[in-house]
């Protein structure tokens, strides 16, 4: 999910460095601008004058000098655990990313993403499309009638392969060698034009809400498309040079596939094929799939996120359909590739089955401190990693089957739990 925008997915793999102003002015709640108009009226403007000083400080102290940002972290270091700050240079390249991202986009694809590179992403990725398109043609809890429309809505669905065909123009930003922080406010200013000027528009299809060098990866439901920046298919997610099996796991199951039914899912019903807001399921689906879903409940419930706090089952159930829909489509994207070749080789002991569960725990490499785990307990859709990785290979006989697991094994859950869903 992206923040305060859409349903899409913004939060995947990585967090965003703060809101955007274009998630600022998205009208997706409006009960929460009614509210906020009664607040306007109803609190003292000096109450009003505090809060807007604390936000406009809060805001800025990252940008200031080292007292205010030094300052900035240690509060947040309360909530995210982390004990040191990024280096500067890092600093610099996220907010240089957060706010010129196209810019930097287009000298980061020409060092880092070949046309070849897109070329095989994006063969991976339609590859698990017409995986999936197999995959709905057998569901069993989904009507007949829904599954003509999914069939027609995942035939009009869009995608953009890392990088966009046009890119901005920063051409009326300015830019000046002093001072730090008034460039980011510039640069915000010129990013609240933009969306303010929105209204009244056609819906400009060509836009990206992600910056290339993005390691992350979103469907967006009010256009139906899925938007894949280069950030998210170099090496550890994808290596167009390298090992084919290993790309269907990580790329095909992590990313492609959890996006894909995204558009189809609990969240994606709610949109028709051309995005707008518009439920296409029939009754009957929503109880069939929610018996399934249950138990995607109840297991994820059952995992610990940190000390006592168990995963909320219910908050992360729709990312967690995604992600264990996601890897049975890729799974079989990859069988398809592997009977296209005719040829099946073994790589360090490792058989191609093998090496794609291995390459999508592998994609979930990440360390994150207790503090930021219980942050997230209320707060993140998305399942720790660990349990990204261990939950869905355990619902899979086609994982079992790679590493010869026999039934009873801590890896293996019993089937009468196991959730058939995509
Ligand atoms: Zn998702």
């Amino acid at each position: 999910m992206q923040l305060g925008v859409t349903l899409a997915d913004a939060s995947e793999h990585t967090r965003p460095l703060r809101p955007t102003l274009t998630g600022a002015a998205g009208v997706g709640e409006r009960s929460f601008l009614r509210r906020a108009g009664e607040l306007v009226s109803s609190t003292p403007l000096e109450d009003w004058r505090a809060y807007l000083r604390y936000h406009l400080l809060s805001t800025a102290s990252p940008w200031l000098s080292s007292d205010f940002a030094r300052e900035d972290f240690a509060y947040r270091s309360l909530y995210s655990g982390a004990k040191e700050m990024l280096p500067r240079w890092k600093r610099c390249l996220r907010v240089t990313d957060s706010e010129l991202g196209e810019a930097l986009g287009e000298a980061y694809v020409d060092k880092t993403f070949s046309p070849r590179a897109k070329a095989e992403a994006k063969q991976v990725i339609d590859n698990i499309r017409e995986s999936f398109r197999d995959r709905l043609m057998g569901l069993s809890w989904m009507s007949d009638s829904t599954r003509r429309y999914a069939l027609g809505k995942l035939a009009r669905m869009n995608e953009k392969v890392g990088y966009p065909d046009r890119w901005r123009d920063y051409g009326s930003l300015q830019v000046y060698n002093g001072a730090f922080a008034p460039n980011v406010f510039r640069a915000n200013a010129f990013e609240w034009r933009r969306t303010i000027n929105r209204p009244g528009k056609p819906v400009d299809k060509t836009e990206w809400n992600m910056t290339v060098p993005t390691v992350n990866a979103y469907y967006d439901p009010s256009v139906n498309e899925m938007v894949f920046p280069a950030g998210a298919l170099l090496p550890q997610t994808f290596d167009a040079s390298g090992d084919m099996a290993a790309n269907y796991g990580s790329l095909g199951g992590s990313w492609a596939g959890h996006e894909l039914t995204h558009g189809f899912d609990d969240e994606g019903r709610h949109y028709d094929a051309e995005g707008n807001l518009r439920d296409w399921w029939a009754a009957e689906d929503s109880v069939r799939f929610n018996e399934q879903a249950q138990r995607v409940v109840d297991q994820f419930a059952g995992y610990v996120q940190v000390d006592t706090f168990h995963v909320n089952g219910k908050l992360t159930l729709g990312e967690n359909i995604a992600d264990y829909g996601g890897l049975v489509t890729a799974y079989d994207a990859l069988q398809r590739a592997l009977a296209r070749k005719a040829q099946r080789t073994n790589i360090d002991g490792y058989t191609p089955e093998q090496r794609f569960f291995i390459a999508y725990a592998q994609s979930w490499r990440e360390h994150t401190r207790p503090e930021q785990l219980k942050t997230r307990v209320t707060t993140d859709p998305h399942a720790p990693a660990v349990w990204r990785t261990n939950g869905p290979v355990s619902n899979m006989p086609s994982f079992a089957k790679a590493f010869n697991c026999k039934s009873g094994d801590p890896m293996v859950r019993p089937a009468s739990s196991v959730p058939q869903i995509w």
